[in-house]
């Protein structure tokens, strides 16, 4: 189980739940942010602070949301493990549902 970032970050990336992530485990893609499965450690510190409500617990997804677990683990398919996300920065790709998605802004 693990706390995932949705939809509603997409084209967003408000940032505050990387001030708040004890693991610095929410990594910084093109479009949206990605909190990485394997790092997580379920505090839900994230969750409180994002202004979008774009991340929920992969339990209480939605199902409109529940593509999003396999989403945020696919960002990190084939990267050796990061060692965390503030050091690593920006990372400019997306996975292809994310990076086909229509953009919201300009
Ligand atoms: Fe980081 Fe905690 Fe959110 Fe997991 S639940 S991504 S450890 S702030």
């Amino acid at each position: 189980m693990t706390f995932v970032v949705t939809q509603a970050c997409v084209d967003v990336q408000d940032k505050s739940c990387t001030q708040v992530c004890p693991a610095d485990c929410i990594y910084e893609g093109g479009r949206m942010m990605y909190i990485n499965p394997d790092q997580c450690i379920d505090c839900g510190a994230c969750e409180e602070v994002c202004p979008m409500s774009a991340i929920r617990y992969d339990g209480d997804l939605t199902d409109a949301d529940l593509q999003f677990v396999d989403i945020n683990a696919e960002f990190f398919d084939g990267m050796e493990t990061p060692k965390g996300a503030r050091k690593l920065g920006r990372i400019d790709r997306d996975v292809p549902f994310v990076a086909s998605l229509p953009r919201t802004t300009d």
